[in-house]
């Protein structure tokens, strides 16, 4: 019982007075925590540290900086916490490993963050950690400098006495316009973070994408014609590299993520903030994924169920049961499954091998050859 009179007592625990709104409910910043961590908390359940099992389950995520990446990490951090404090019987139910990519190395950044990850690396410190740039990539899949070359075409000149970084910038700057490399960055993060995942025996890749980046990927990928892999962008599952792919904050908006993270003390200075988009930006200039990201944002602002009712559907997608199990040569993807896509084969210039055949999404941002 509350010993004294509240005026808006918080719903849940009823002894504190509310602060915060979610959802029509009022609670106090406590509460609210503990609502949006049980959120995030009941969709990695299935991770367990099991009797049979001789090592524990280790999940990769991956943290830009931004402030929905880092609520995940603030929760799963404190669940394991949570463990560790107990004196007897501590039962940390899986490992993490932070990975960060050098936001300096992808070409829409250049934020500094060196004090922000001091600070992740500081108040984090029961996790691995690690720290790599994108032109790493090379480096984690061999392969990929002659993938590239098949896919840029003839007018792309790889120059390979230049450093891993310069070649990697030129091949991005012989492409176009700004949906296609956004659309290729995606692509090429994707293959890193996993490619480090799978080298550190991760089960499993956490993403930090909340139901509102979720709706505005998968209005995207449709749109680029990328619908054939959004069972494994936008829905929890198998990847196509045999390592689950999960999204925990599936059920939660960015807006409510922001409350949580305005609530701790532990993410001060650790979250960058998204830079703020001018409005008077043109919208020609802005790639297909800036675009639905703020649509999804402004729509959502005003019609949250119907932004969470595309992530929900997406999610109920099927992996395609197609037994052409040919793959893109880069983004991975299923080629065949797409009616009448089959998709396209691009000959090596070296004729050193058969070939690589790129899907119809990845050609679709392929260096225009008429440029
Ligand atoms: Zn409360
Ligand atoms: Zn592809």
């Amino acid at each position: 019982m509350p010993t004294k009179e509240l005026s808006n007592p918080c719903m849940e625990c009823k002894d504190v007075e509310a602060t915060l709104d979610i959802r029509k409910r009022q609670l106090c910043s406590d509460c609210y925590k503990r609502f949006l961590a049980y959120k995030i908390i009941r969709r990695t359940d299935g991770y367990r540290f099991k009797k049979n099992q001789s090592t524990r389950p280790k999940l990769l995520l991956p943290l830009s900086l931004g402030v929905s990446s880092s609520v995940l990490l603030h929760v799963l951090d404190s669940q394991i916490q949570r463990q560790l404090a107990k004196p007897i019987g501590a039962k940390v139910p899986f490992d993490l490993l932070v990975f960060v990519i050098e936001p300096s190395t992808i070409a829409t950044s250049d934020n500094l963050h060196q004090q922000n990850y001091d600070l992740v690396l500081e108040r984090f410190s029961t996790h691995a950690h690690t720290r790599l740039s994108i032109h790493d990539i090379f480096d984690y899949i061999p392969d990929m400098k002659e993938v590239m070359l098949e896919y840029a075409g003839s007018q792309f000149v790889d120059d390979s006495s230049k450093s891993n970084k310069d070649r990697l910038a030129a091949f991005r700057n012989s492409i176009t316009t700004a949906t296609s490399q956004t659309d290729l960055d995606y692509v090429l993060l994707t293959r890193l973070i996993v490619a480090v995942a799978q080298k550190n025996e991760c089960e499993a890749i956490v993403w930090g994408d909340s139901d509102t980046r979720l709706a505005a990927k998968a209005l995207a990928g449709v749109s680029k014609g990328r619908g054939a892999s959004m069972t494994w962008q936008v829905s929890d599952g198998m990847s196509p590299w045999g390592i689950r792919f999960e999204f925990p904050l599936r059920d939660l908006y960015k807006t409510e993520l922001e409350q949580y993270e305005s609530l701790c003390q532990e993410l001060s200075g650790v979250v960058i903030p998204d830079p703020p988009l001018p409005d008077n930006v043109l919208t020609k200039n802005l790639s297909i994924d800036e675009l639905m990201m703020r649509y999804v944002q402004t729509q959502g602002a005003k019609y949250p169920g119907v932004m969470a009712n595309v992530a929900r559907t997406a999610n109920k997608l099927q992996p395609s049961s197609s037994d052409d199990s040919i793959t893109c040569s880069l983004c991975g993807g299923l080629i065949g499954n797409v009616k009448g896509n089959t998709g396209v084969t691009v000959t090596s210039q070296s004729g050193g091998n058969q070939g690589s055949k790129f899907c119809y999404g990845c050609i679709r941002s392929r260096p225009d050859p008429t440029r």
